[in-house]
């Protein structure tokens, strides 16, 4: 019987994107070894790729020539049968730069389809991080910390392989563990690497996800101006500025809030988020001064308070702050939700420096590629603790 199958990577631009091609191009190549016809590619509206922009990948597979083409008509599937998260921080949702408003990360899963993920955490944590779907589908983990690596350098942790075993797994039709091992060895000429994959087909095990589980905020759209709406050429509106530093949101002085982009949020690009210890900060101005992204408030009290709505989590505030301990990146996988810390600190500091000390436990090595030589040789022994 004629069947189209259609699996998605949603990954973080450049960090990811190697990794992404590698696992739509080995599937493309393992479905050829049964026979069927099938074809991958990067959705070009995520082009040029930025740092950490979530974007997606497609491999389309079809049991037969015509059945490809018709597939390869619709160009972007509107309902996969896989979708593939290479970054567990992607499960609050994704605004890449094809896509107005934030897209769950289970969006195209049809009914009773699979989201593999990598990550070290559990379904409990996972699946209230995803938003809500109308119907049941299935969830499987590839135990592992996401694997991030630069653009000209590609991180070769088996996690692609692993993820390949896995979809041999849960998705058998599309093709059997025999075929994908056949093309890792063809493509990287490495036995460990057929193995790695072997033992995750073993060791891949799904829960399924019911319509009652999962966030249940209505992801963030917004409408799209006509174009009879648009203006003349392009105007980029400058921060408005009140006199004597008024707040341009409140029109109060005392304090200080940025206009901003109404529309495009950027939090979806974060892995990590700054934490901020207001009983060390010393008010220098830093944070505010260098973030990147104007996210910092000041507070009426004159603390510095960052917008998680706003913020892109590329760690400058840390880097630049000069009181030790007194911002951190931490995992963004730990918070539920992107309200203001200097609130909650006001409103009951010890609780507020407790949740801080619990934060800081999950501190991952900045997880953007490689910054010294040698980093990843370094970072082989702890991973393979981890995975046991
Ligand atoms: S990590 Fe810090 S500097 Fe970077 S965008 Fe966020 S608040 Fe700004
Ligand atoms: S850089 Fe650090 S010490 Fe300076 S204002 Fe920002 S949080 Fe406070």
């Amino acid at each position: 019987m004629e069947r189209l199958f259609a699996v998605e990577v949603v990954y973080r631009g450049i960090f990811q994107k190697k990794l992404a091609t590698n696992l739509t191009r080995a599937i493309v190549l393992a479905a050829h070894k049964e026979g069927k016809p099938a074809i991958s590619f990067g959705r070009y509206g995520d082009s040029p790729e930025r740092n950490g922009i979530p974007a997606k990948g497609f491999a389309i597979v079809g049991t037969d020539e015509v059945t490809l083409e018709e597939g390869k008509a619709k160009y972007e599937p509107k309902e996969v049968d896989i979708t593939i998260c290479v970054d567990d921080t992607l499960f609050k949702g994704v605004e890449s730069w094809a896509w107005y408003g934030l897209q769950p990360i289970n969006k195209l899963l049809r009914r009773g389809g699979t989201l593999i993920v990598t990550s070290l955490h559990e379904p409990e944590t996972l699946i209230p991080m995803a938003h809500r779907k109308e119907h049941p589908y299935n969830l499987a983990i590839v135990k592992a910390t996401p694997s991030f690596s630069g653009l000209w350098v590609y991180k070769d942790d088996h996690t692609d392989v692993r993820i390949l075993g896995a979809v041999a797994r849960v998705l058998p039709e599309l093709f059997s563990l025999d075929s994908v091992q056949q093309v890792i060895r063809e493509e990287w000429k490495n036995e460990l690497k057929a193995t790695s994959a072997q033992r995750s087909f073993e060791r891949t095990t799904t829960v399924t996800v019911d319509p009652s589980q999962g966030n249940p905020e209505e992801p963030y759209k917004f409408e799209m101006p006509k174009w009879t709406e648009m203006r003349e050429g392009i105007a980029i509106p400058a921060i408005p500025l009140g006199g004597q530093m008024t707040d341009p949101v409140t029109g109060q002085t005392g304090g200080w809030r940025p206009g901003r982009n109404a529309t495009f949020k950027k939090w979806s690009t974060r892995t990590m988020r700054p934490v901020i210890d207001f009983e060390k900060c010393i008010k220098c101005t830093l944070c505010w001064l260098q973030c990147p992204d104007s996210c910092f408030y000041v507070t009426p009290d004159g603390f510095y308070d960052a917008n998680p709505e706003a913020c892109c989590g590329c760690g400058v505030c840390e880097a630049v702050c000069p009181e030790k301990g007194c911002v951190t990146m931490v995992n963004e996988a730990q918070f539920n939700d992107n309200s203001s810390q200097w609130e909650a600190w006001r409103k009951d500091a010890p609780a507020y420096q407790g949740s801080l000390a619990q934060w800081l436990k999950d501190r991952p090595a900045r997880s953007h590629g490689f910054h010294v030589r040698g980093q990843y040789e370094q970072e082989v022994p702890s991973e393979i603790a981890r995975q046991g």
